[in-house]
């Protein structure tokens, strides 16, 4: 089960006393938008537009590494068409998941039977995820600026935290300490196996 809201910031407060935590490694990317000028945060200015640079999967790009075969150790859960993954350890929120499809297609490129399966496991996940005590709202996120193949991010926020909230949420997956592994890993096997009940294979 996720921690209450009270565990995840007693955390915080045995990692920082004055619960302000170090800044995460994405302040640093070249796509954060924000820096610090004479004292104050202010927007970066917008560089001149310029070519795409290649995806991972796409001509050009690094190969494809869903196409090349996931880690069976990332696996949550899997059938046929779909696989879903963690990245191999707990981060700031309770749980972080991607749903990719088998198939190395893009996001628009489905027929109309994928893209109800898809649907049909977008919303299992999220009303299982939801389910789980603690969890305020499953943040459902397609960018797919990085790989082609398409991909979709569950990142389910805590309950309780007003200032975690929206695309935030992200943010402070990378900011707030990482959640126990015991206790996500439980919470991934809730979720594997509650998935599997409407088909598919659990393997968390
Ligand atoms: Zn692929």
């Amino acid at each position: 089960m996720p921690e209450p809201a009270s565990e995840i910031h007693a955390r915080v407060l045995a990692a920082a006393a004055d619960g302000r935590l170090p800044a995460p490694e994405v302040v640093g990317w070249d796509i954060f938008p924000w820096e610090v000028v004479d004292g104050a945060l202010a927007p970066k200015t917008l560089a001149a537009p310029g070519p795409a640079a290649p995806r991972e999967g796409e001509e050009g790009g690094t190969p494809c590494h869903v196409c090349a075969g996931v880690p069976s150790e990332r696996i949550v859960w899997e059938d046929e068409d779909w696989i879903l993954t963690h990245h191999g350890e707990p981060s700031g929120l309770p749980m972080v998941l991607t749903l990719w499809s088998r198939e190395h297609l893009d996001a628009g490129d489905f027929d109309d039977d994928q893209a109800s399966t898809f649907g049909r496991i977008c919303n299992r996940l999220v009303r299982i995820v939801q389910g789980l005590d603690g969890i305020g709202r499953v943040h459902v996120n397609r960018w797919g600026d990085g790989s082609a193949h398409f991909h979709v991010w569950f990142f389910a926020r805590p309950d309780g935290f007003e200032q975690i909230k929206g695309s935030f949420a992200v943010e402070w997956d990378a900011i707030l300490p990482p959640v126990e592994e015991a206790t996500w890993r439980a919470d991934l096997h809730a979720v594997a196996t509650k998935l599997a009940n409407w088909g598919g294979h659990a393997r968390a």
